[in-house]
């Protein structure tokens, strides 16, 4: 599967935050996109998942447009989001938070996942009748990717894992997504922490005020120099 942006512009009211954004994220790959506060990073994410109505451009999965199709419906074909601040329901237990992710499977369907989703975070199993309030903030976020996972998402994207986590846990979060693309999953990555992020990322995006200014791999981002003075202080 392929997820394909192309010229998006969108905005709230009548001041408009994207500029014509393009990307693409196939599967098997970590993508960033990367860019100050305020760049349109969230509303790109979120008008890709169907939560803001685009003004004009395109959203397409494999080629079929996504125009007027329900965030919902768009969660079923295949795309999965992790909205910064991870909306998890802190008095509900960590299998409750993960079983809401995948409530539009069948109850087989469910189990299966459920046993993924431990495979690839041994924690929460072990914290699985635990109120998801009562985690770290590594786990909860661990917890928020593994619900959207619950889905069986082809394209994940995430926003800001990394928000309010020390460095080590940062890390560990990061490399949890290297795993979800080793599973084969397509995944779009909005981070402040840049170089931690071209770290795990295959290509990136850096995105100002509300256009893409630059794009390459991860190789070559790191080492333009545009980059480096903006987002990685050197
Ligand atoms: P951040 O890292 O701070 O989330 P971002 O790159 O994700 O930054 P956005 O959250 O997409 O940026 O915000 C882009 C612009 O849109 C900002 O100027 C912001 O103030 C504005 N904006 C965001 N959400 C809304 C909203 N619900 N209503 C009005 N303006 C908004």
């Amino acid at each position: 599967m392929k997820l394909a942006v192309t010229d998006l512009t969108a905005g709230y009211g009548k001041a408009q935050v994207l500029f014509g954004i393009s990307l693409e994220v196939a599967q098997g790959e970590l993508v960033a996109l990367l860019g100050a506060n305020g760049a349109g990073k969230t509303t790109t994410l979120r008008t890709i998942s169907g939560l803001i109505r685009p003004w004009a451009g395109s959203v397409a999965l494999d080629g079929h447009s996504l125009l007027g199709i329900s965030a919902a419906r768009r969660a079923q074909m295949g795309l999965g989001h992790v909205p910064e601040g991870r909306q998890l329901f802190p008095l509900m237990s960590v299998e409750e938070n993960l079983l809401l992710g995948a409530a539009f499977l069948a109850w087989a369907g469910k189990s299966e996942q459920l046993e993924r989703i431990y495979a690839l975070f041994p924690r929460l199993a072990e914290r699985r009748w635990q109120m998801a309030g009562t985690l770290s903030g590594g786990e909860q976020q661990m917890l928020a990717i593994g619900r959207a996972l619950m889905g069986r998402p082809r394209i994940l994207m995430v926003d800001e894992p990394s928000l309010g986590l020390s460095p080590k846990l940062a890390e560990e979060v990061l490399t949890t997504l290297a795993q979800v693309k080793g599973e084969g999953v397509g995944v779009l990555l909005v981070e402040q922490n840049v170089a931690l992020s071209l770290e795990v990322a295959d290509r990136g995006y850096v995105v100002e005020h509300g256009r893409v200014v630059l794009q390459g791999s991860a190789r070559e981002l790191s080492s333009n120099e545009g980059v480096q003075k903006a987002y990685l202080a050197l």
